[in-house]
């Protein structure tokens, strides 16, 4: 080979190595980027249990001032009517209704007159179609009348029903509604999606009553409680020390029960039994101290709701999926190490909160789950094992900062009440004070009960804010379809043919 042609040949390979280191640097400066996104996301999504505990503050603080007066917080503390809870003594026969976010179920519980004694219980679920979420209240309401009409016809199989009295239903909707008594209300507003504008502002039971005479139905609806009230109820049918509820699911939201002395704007309105369950509208909840993102503001903006359910957007299952969604949308347009920005990453709610659990919870060595849900969903193929880890990561992030605010909020309950161990906002109580009372919350939602690291984050939050020594005394119970079933033991403790209501406390 002469001089000239070794010269082009050492040319060239400088000019190949070149080309790589220069790649090489290209690559390490955009993914120094993308490692500034998430540094930033993990800095704005920081929850120490010092931040913790200032949101249980306020969350009390909040209680507070929602039960002085209407429209004193964000936290709308909205009266329930429920003053007495079912205590197992009930018979019967109920039906109930559960009308909540994703899913519709219609139940039939038999009760059996002691502690805790559910005979049977029959349930059907079904998707709620989408059409149906920005109809009307007569669409809705006809469509829901006659899957009642068409369940209590295979349940009872043609036979009559064995009493003479009429079916007796519990109503358990949840969305916000201002109470006037235990079995009717008006709807406030809608959440989650629906958006039926003839009915806001209108009671909800007579819109139900209404479609049951146009179906032909023989039943009325003893209660109208929403998803908290009833899983509160199943808790304490089954567990006398349940003095909460919370729901984490597509939404989410929290009941309790309060003293009626405490109850300032209610005032007025008797209360046999010195208490009652108040439904929080915790979704609501708002406070300075909450870590907010870049993220979750535009979230908020580009919602039907701005500026409203803001302690939920951090938290439930219809949002986490999207907040984590933007993160990858930002990070693939500052860099390519997603490939060609994918178009799927504009598509608001793409990611549903299983898919998240599904990427995060994957523990293949390969992180094949994350890799078939990229391609699949977002159409974000070939990308390396670093790049799935980073996706891992982001889900990491938002969902441990959900299950800790999740948790800051039962803590900020416990308090309210007196059973954070520190005796309440009244004082009182010492931290180790033997005398704790065993507290149980209830609580349903597939956020909560599907995803595992929720739940663990959530525990370990719980834990951290209360101490190891309040923290045993309170235990979280997973209440089954407590939402539906709940709804119908409360039928059975207000019914019309009389039962033995215990007074509570
Ligand atoms: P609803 O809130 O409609 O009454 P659920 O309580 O069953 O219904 O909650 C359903 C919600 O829970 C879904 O919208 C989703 O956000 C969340 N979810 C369901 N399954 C899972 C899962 N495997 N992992 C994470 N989240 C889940
Ligand atoms: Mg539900």
């Amino acid at each position: 080979m002469g001089k000239v042609a070794v010269g082009v040949a050492a040319l060239a390979a400088c000019a190949v190595a070149g080309v790589v280191v220069g790649r090489r640097v290209r690559s390490r400066r955009k993914w120094k980027r993308v490692v500034g996104v998430l540094k930033e996301l993990e800095e704005a999504c920081e929850t120490p249990v010092g931040r913790l505990r200032q949101v249980v503050d306020a969350m009390a603080v909040e209680m507070h001032a929602g039960l002085a007066s209407e429209g004193g917080s964000k936290l709308k503390m909205l009266l329930t009517f429920v003053d007495h809870l079912p205590t197992g003594s009930e018979i019967g026969t109920y039906y109930a209704l559960d009308f909540g976010g994703t899913n519709f179920r219609v139940l039939r519980v038999q009760l059996g007159g002691r502690r805790s004694l559910i005979l049977s219980q029959d349930v059907e679920q079904q998707p709620i179609p989408q059409h149906l979420m920005t109809s009307t209240s007569e669409d809705l309401f006809d469509f829901i009348a006659s899957s009642l009409k068409q369940f209590v016809e295979k349940e009872e199989n043609g036979s009559e029903p064995s009493s003479v009295r009429a079916r007796e239903l519990g109503l358990t909707f949840s969305f916000p509604v201002r109470q006037l008594s235990i079995h009717s209300g008006i709807l406030i507003k809608w959440t989650k999606g629906f958006s039926i504008e003839d009915m806001v502002g209108k009671e909800v039971v007579g819109l139900l009553e209404a479609a049951l005479v146009r179906s032909g139905l023989d039943m009325r609806a003893a209660v109208l409680v929403n998803d908290a009230v009833g899983t509160l109820a199943l808790g304490h049918y089954d567990d006398a020390d349940t003095v909460a509820a919370v729901i984490i699911g597509t939404g989410t939201n929290a009941c309790y029960l309060e003293r009626a002395d405490a109850i300032i704007k209610c005032q007025g309105h008797l209360i046999t039994s010195g208490c009652m369950a108040v439904n929080m509208e915790w979704g609501n909840f708002w406070s300075s101290h909450l870590p907010r993102t870049s993220y979750d503001i535009d979230l908020d903006l580009e919602s039907p709701n701005p500026n409203d359910q803001g302690f939920e957007k951090m938290i439930s299952g219809i949002y986490l999926g999207d907040i984590v969604r933007r993160v990858i949308l930002r990070m693939s347009q500052e860099s390519d190490i997603f490939g060609p920005v994918s178009s799927r990453l504009s598509i608001p709610f793409i990611l549903q909160a299983p898919l998240l659990a599904a990427m995060h919870e994957d523990d293949s060595p390969e992180l094949k789950e994350v890799d078939k849900i990229l391609k699949e969903t977002l159409e974000i193929s070939e990308v390396s094992l670093k790049v799935r880890k980073l996706v891992v990561r982001i889900c990491d992030v938002v969902t441990r900062r959900a299950a800790r605010l999740a948790a800051a909020g039962i803590a900020g309950i416990l308090k309210k009440i007196g059973r954070d161990g520190s005796g309440g906002v009244a004082g009182g109580r010492s931290r180790s004070d033997p005398e704790m009372r065993r507290t149980v919350v209830a609580i349903e939602g597939g956020l909560y009960t599907r995803y595992m690291m929720f739940r663990e984050y959530l525990h370990e939050a719980l834990n951290e804010i209360l101490g190891e020594d309040v923290a045993q005394h309170v235990i979280l119970k997973v209440t089954e379809d407590g939402s539906g079933i709940g709804g119908a033991l409360l039928a059975a403790a207000n019914s019309s043919s009389g039962v033995d209501n215990v007074q509570l406390l």
